[in-house]
């Protein structure tokens, strides 16, 4: 039996070294099998810690582990497209433990190695097994063409891909992709349409300052040009059954998710309102097509707001979560929310402050 309190503490006690502790673990992964070396990135900077994050997520829910074990299985699934196999998962099991007991120092003991070892048994075994089952039915990974870049200013471009074969998600959902272009960086998007007939999907893309990623797919990457995709995971955004209102609250690219629940809602309409929040007027890269979705459907209302007055006409002034709820859209509404994590998090906070239950917000920050 794991002692949940006695993990907690040891995990605070290690997490307090900050990146030093996946730095620690990838080192001692490489240097006693070196054959996982190849799954990562040249260059190990780039490489988002997901383990480290996994495991945050499993000790801090360690006493109500069905919690996490949907996003385990999620995890264990995309593994495959690094190519993990059932017979790599002890080898970073060692390597964890020896991290852990690096940085847990005097206060490594063999009751809390037993507890770490019976934990990551846990996370291992529901990882591995997902990733067994969907193998059953899904490749690694889909192989896909740019068939459309269409750059819309210096720093955005709607992409259109096309997976070689059939790529199943649900809109809300997002999967990560990989480019030649940045070998073995991985990085995550969200289609901006519901699945079509011609299984395309649309890609919002921002360039980030200095992002190794989101860069080169702006203004580097052509039609032709080959993608690799990851299953679609997360059900942060995903539609939830019901008939009420929906207030959609988005900042930057956080509108394509948005998209992609508007073309799913025309099938089943519910009064809808989107509030799109930009930093500058380009970042309102797609108002045309959102306008025309607006005139289309009379049960979509949209309101494109920023900040500041440099805007065109018909852009308010003010966040989309402040306008949303000064309008008293998300009075009795499932709200939904997407954008960077800084806009994601003041706006839940401001939503909160303002009276909207929590349960009734569902979001996905675009962040790390
Ligand atoms: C679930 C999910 C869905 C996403 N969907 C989309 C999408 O549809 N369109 C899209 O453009 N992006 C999306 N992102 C963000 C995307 O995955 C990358 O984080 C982003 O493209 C930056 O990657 P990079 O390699 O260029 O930056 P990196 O080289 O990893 O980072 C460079 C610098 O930028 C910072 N940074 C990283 N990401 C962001 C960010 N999102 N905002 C601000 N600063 C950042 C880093 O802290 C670092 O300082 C999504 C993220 C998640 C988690």
């Amino acid at each position: 039996m794991v002692d949940a309190e006695r993990l907690k503490k040891n995990w605070s006690l290690v997490a307090a070294h900050g990146d030093q502790v996946p730095l620690y673990f990838y080192s001692v992964l490489f240097l006693t099998h070196p054959e996982t070396r190849d799954m990562f990135p040249m260059n190990m900077a780039a490489q988002r810690d997901k383990l480290v994050t996994a495991l945050g997520a499993v000790v801090s829910n360690v006493d109500t582990i069905e919690h996490v074990v949907p996003a385990l299985q999620d995890l264990g699934r995309d593994h495959r497209k690094f190519g993990a196999l059932r017979g790599h998962y002890p080898a970073v099991g060692e390597a964890l433990v020896a991290t852990l007991e690096h940085f847990s120092g005097p206060h490594w003991t063999p009751a809390i190695a037993a507890d770490w070892t019976a934990a990551y048994g846990l996370v291992a075994a529901t990882m591995a097994d997902a990733a067994d089952e969907a193998a059953h039915y899904t490749p690694a990974w889909w192989d896909a063409e740019v068939v459309a870049h269409d750059r819309r200013d210096l720093e955005t471009a709607v992409i259109t891909v096309a997976p070689g074969r059939r790529f199943d998600y649900l809109p809300g959902q997002s999967f990560s992709m990989c480019t030649d272009l940045r070998p073995r960086v991985w990085r995550q998007y969200t289609p901006a349409n519901a699945p079509r007939a011609d299984g395309t999907l649309e890609l919002h893309v921002r360039a980030v300052d200095g992002g190794e990623v989101s860069t080169a797919l702006v203004s580097l990457l052509r039609p032709g040009d080959a993608l690799r995709l990851g299953p679609a995971t997360g059900s942060g955004l995903t539609l939830q059954q019901g008939h009420g209102p929906i207030a959609m609250i988005a900042g930057g690219t956080g509108v394509a998710p948005m998209k992609a629940l508007i073309e799913q809602l025309a099938a089943a309409p519910r009064p809808t309102s989107l509030y799109w929040g930009a930093r500058t007027p380009a970042g309102h890269y797609c108002l045309d097509e959102m306008r025309a979705l607006a005139a289309a459907y009379e049960w979509l209302e949209f309101t494109p707001c920023a900040d500041e007055d440099l805007f065109g006409a018909g852009v308010r002034i003010g966040s989309p979560a402040e306008l949303a709820v000064a309008d008293r859209r998300c009075v009795g509404a499932a709200v939904y929310l997407c954008g960077p994590p800084g806009m994601v998090e003041a706006s839940g906070k401001h939503l909160v402050a303002s009276g909207v239950r929590a349960e009734a917000i569902h979001f996905e920050p675009f962040g790390e």
